[in-house]
């Protein structure tokens, strides 16, 4: 039997949040229909939810999650209301499972991981059920489909509970045997993002942002023909657009161009998601849900056949140092491992690492480690005897990502020249040459990359890599991105300059 062409569309928080992006979600995924394609939307609960569903959750602690919770059962109803959809028909039951949990855990003020990950789920549980009851009402064939029926975690040993329930990582081989029972499925397949079952038969979530992954394994295991993420911003662009407006959007990356952008930073599209897609040379789309005829950023194996070039500053905040000093390590055997295993016996991973003759600091990445005050007290007492080890929090990472990085270091003297008057904690040129990243002051990262962006963007012409600015692309579809923004972000640059004026 011939296979259909698969397309995966994953629609994000805010992609699902109203009834208009709800109309564009029909005809795209109509569009697809028409085309000969078989559209599987894979959505994240509505903007916000999984927040307000975390923050239920450490309101347990204290006893009294009424308030948030009756919050969360409004923010359904006004969307409900707004589709049409009968709220209680949907997802009733939902909504008091919900409230019976929260209010046992309340009780015993204890949150586990299992019942962490079962609530959290309930939001994409949620905008699945009122989306296809919305889909269907409209009047297009529609199969609602669980996830966890279909992802299974893939249970690396020695993993601490906590990560293995909130973060884990599912198989993504080819599947013969989901394309065949996704065959049999009428219409429009509908799905969750961010959820798994593992072999206990538990639900398990793939880290937060984790939707644009389940996106990616699903294409990876149906073989799809493109993964689409849809999303608020048009693209993955050479900064965060709300941060820097006259970012522009990358036309065309390759798969590790795009990982690296993610990975240092870029939240538009998730690190995992990359993988997946590019072990079955899947082409991932980039779109813009409230401007759907926009054509965003291509990533595939081709990217845009360029060659050495800066693309892209990605900032990480909340980074932490941890700078271990000793006049002990110099020439002899086995410091770092000694002191590598003490971060690994406290579960952290390391992200950075930079050494000199007395000194090593490291990075620990917020999105990858809990870096709470035990863990961080057990840390420094596990290196207290081999090294002086001091934490130094509030820092940014800010790094500079494209390909051959090493052959540009001398076009970058301009560049380094905005950091004469900054404390760098720590520089970093990656072995894969696709970063140079440098860790700030926290409060110091946004005026760098919106200056680091104005030397090395600013003049840039429009080629097959760079698109648009942000703002230009919102004003010439008549919707001016400005808008869109705080004021004192829209007149950044004033700002700026006013400031160093004094
Ligand atoms: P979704 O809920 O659709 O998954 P996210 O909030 O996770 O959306 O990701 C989209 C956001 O990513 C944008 O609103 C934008 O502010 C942010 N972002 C950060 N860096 C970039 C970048 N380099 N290009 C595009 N967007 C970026
Ligand atoms: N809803 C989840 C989150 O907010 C997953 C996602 O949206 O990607 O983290
Ligand atoms: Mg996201």
């Amino acid at each position: 039997m011939e296979q259909p062409a698969w397309v995966v569309m994953k629609f994000g928080g805010t992609s699902v949040a109203s009834v208009d992006r709800w109309t564009t979600i029909k005809a795209q995924a109509e569009a697809r229909l028409e085309d000969g394609e078989r559209p599987v939307v894979v959505c994240s609960a509505i903007s916000g939810v999984s927040d307000a569903i975390e923050d239920i959750l450490s309101g347990c602690a204290s006893g009294h999650p009424e308030q948030a919770l009756s919050a969360l059962r409004a923010k359904h109803q006004v969307l409900a209301d707004a589709l049409g959809v009968d709220l209680d028909r949907e997802i009733g039951e939902d909504l008091q499972e919900i409230e019976d949990q929260v209010r046992g855990a309340s009780l015993i003020r204890e949150v586990t991981p299992r019942l962490h990950a079962r609530l959290m789920a309930m939001g994409e549980r949620m905008s699945t059920r009122l989306g296809a009851a919305f889909l269907r009402q409209s009047g297009v064939k529609v199969t609602w489909v669980d996830a966890r029926e279909h992802l299974r975690a893939s249970e690396a040993p020695n993993t601490p509970q906590a990560r293995a329930m909130l973060s884990a990582e599912c198989d993504f081989l080819p599947d013969p045997e989901l394309r065949v029972a996704f065959s049999r499925c009428e219409g429009v397949i509908i799905t969750q993002g961010f959820i798994a079952r593992n072999a206990a038969g538990e639900t398990v979530l793939l880290g937060r942002g984790g939707s644009d992954t389940s996106a990616a394994y699903f294409a990876a295991k149906l073989q799809a023909k493109r993964c689409e993420i849809w999303t608020d911003v048009p693209g993955m662009f050479t900064a965060d657009p709300r941060q820097v407006p006259n970012a522009r959007v990358l036309r065309a990356l390759d798969y590790n161009e795009a990982q690296e952008i993610a990975t240092m930073g870029a939240k538009v599209l998730h690190p995992r998601a990359i993988p997946p897609c590019r072990a079955g040379q899947i082409p991932i789309n980039i779109r813009c849900t409230p401007k759907p005829d926009l054509e965003g950023t291509i990533i595939s194996a081709e990217g845009a056949g360029d060659g050495a070039g800066v693309k892209a500053i990605s900032a990480r905040r909340g980074v932490m140092l941890v700078s271990m000093e000793t006049v002990g390590m110099w020439q002899t055997v086995g410091f770092l491992a000694d002191a590598f295993a003490v971060f690994k016996s406290v579960g952290l991973s390391i992200d950075l690492v930079s050494t000199s003759e007395t000194n090593v600091t490291v990075s620990l990445d917020p999105s990858a480690n809990t870096t709470d005050p035990e863990t961080m007290t057990a840390l420094l007492e596990g290196l207290s005897p081999l090294c002086e080890a001091r934490i130094i929090g509030n820092c940014a990472s800010i790094s500079l990502v494209g390909r051959q990085i090493r052959s540009l270091l001398h076009q970058l003297g301009a560049v380094l020249g905005l950091f004469e008057e900054q404390r760098i904690h720590l520089l970093s040129q990656a072995a894969s040459d696709l970063n140079l990243t440098f860790v700030v002051d926290e409060d110091q990262a946004d005026r760098l990359v919106a200056k680091l962006h104005a030397r090395l963007f600013a003049s840039r012409t429009e080629d097959a890599l760079f698109g648009p600015s942000w703002e230009t692309l919102f004003d010439r579809a008549g919707q001016p991105g400005l808008h869109m923004l705080e004021w004192w972000i829209q007149r950044k640059d004033e700002l700026l300059a006013l400031a160093e004026g004094e």
